[in-house]
């Protein structure tokens, strides 16, 4: 006879529905990563005019930090979208459709660092990052959660939530980075969209879980974002900045309070 061998768990007779059962610190991972997000329809569509300012104020700066970019989608996205919801076809299949493009801003922002050590990597290449930090790269990734086909129905519509916004504040809270930056082309949030309402104002700083009850019907970024910040364990900020003033990037890096900051309440 064989004797069952036992391993002595905490969880082993409980039920993994029933809540958090044990107490949990968490170990922060690399809290030293800057996860900064290119904006896709904000600053890759807009072209070089842009984006090689932005590349360029990144090599003045990249020794100073460990910078991981990741890129958003934008328009091209957005048509994707928009075909594929007008086939009806379901929120899985949009977002691993809709994945294709930040990746393909991912890859062409790699090609634009390659000579300064811009290196592609997977969502799943977290672990090659000591590495890379090393030999002074600048890793760039998607921005887009690699959730694809598994991406939950949205409560409304079919364009998946959690999108290149929602992806890079997780990649920031995995690695257990205390701010994540998003480099976009207004000043930061508005009350409204101010390329609608141009007499929109600019809100500073606001709490997450106080935007998400203003119930603003536009917002710099996507709401998905929002609620994770509501609940994340490391990351407590999020800076929008426009990107497409020069020095924006190198101060918001420092520390400095330009654009929006949106923290935990
Ligand atoms: P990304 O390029 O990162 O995907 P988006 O285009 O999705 O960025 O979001 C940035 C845009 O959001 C801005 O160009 C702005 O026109 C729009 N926007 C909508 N609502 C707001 C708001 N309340 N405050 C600021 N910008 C807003
Ligand atoms: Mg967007």
């Amino acid at each position: 006879m064989v004797e069952r061998r036992v391993i002595p768990s905490t969880l082993a007779n409980l039920p993994l529905t029933g809540g958090e059962t044990l107490p949990y610190e968490g170990v922060a991972m690399m809290p030293s990563v800057k996860v900064i997000k290119v904006g896709g329809q904000s600053i890759m569509d807009r072209g070089r005019a842009a984006l090689f300012p932005l590349l360029q104020e990144i090599r003045t700066i990249k020794d100073q930090h460990r910078l991981l970019l990741t890129a958003g989608g934008g328009t091209r996205a957005r048509h994707v979208y928009s075909v594929a919801s007008e086939l009806e076809l379901p929120t899985g299949l949009l977002a691993a459709l809709g994945g294709y493009v930040p990746r393909q801003n991912a890859r062409m922002l790699q090609m634009l660092l390659a000579e300064d050590g811009g290196i592609y990597i997977m969502t799943d290449d977290f672990e090659k990052l000591p590495l890379y930090f090393r030999l002074g790269c600048i890793p760039v990734m998607t921005g887009m959660p690699p959730f694809g086909y598994w991406e939950k129905p949205s409560a409304e519509g079919r364009i998946p939530a959690n999108r290149t916004d929602a992806g890079t504040f997780l990649s920031a809270e995995a690695l257990g980075s205390t701010r994540v930056w998003f480099a976009k082309d207004e000043e930061g949030l508005y009350e409204d969209d101010p390329k609608k309402n141009p007499a929109a104002k600019l809100i500073r700083r606001i709490g997450a879980k106080e935007l998400i009850s203003r119930g603003l019907k536009d917002l710099i970024i996507e709401r998905s974002a929002l609620e994770y910040l509501t609940r994340s364990r490391y990351v407590r900020e999020i800076q929008v900045f426009n990107a497409l003033v020069p020095g924006n990037l190198t101060r918001a890096l420092a520390g400095e309070a330009v654009g929006t900051i949106i923290y935990q309440d």
